[in-house]
């Protein structure tokens, strides 16, 4: 074979190499990053029913004192002042 050839043909296989280890390298980063996605969503979603449950419990525990909502003149619901809560049922 001729040296050109040779040289060439190395060339290619460190090329692929290089390559291959790149596109490894961010697969890699990238499933990382998904399992950190993953985790954050559950604990978004753990958050947001605690805070409902905790919702509930204000709701119960406050001695309201209802008034209309100005930022929303169309809505059929007040808001309370003392817990800022509005006077629908949470179930
Ligand atoms: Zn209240």
């Amino acid at each position: 074979m001729e040296v050109n050839a040779l040289l060439n043909e190395i060339i290619d296989e460190v090329v692929e190499e290089t390559e291959t280890e790149i596109v490894n390298e961010l697969k890699s980063d990238f499933h990382y990053n998904n399992e950190w996605i993953f985790q954050y969503e559950r604990n978004i979603k753990k958050l947001k029913k605690k805070n409902k449950l905790l919702e509930k419990q204000i709701y119960k525990a406050c001695n309201h004192n209802w008034v209309r909502d100005y930022d929303d003149l169309y809505s059929r619901y007040k808001i309370c002042t003392k817990c800022k809560l509005s006077n629908i049922p949470y179930k």
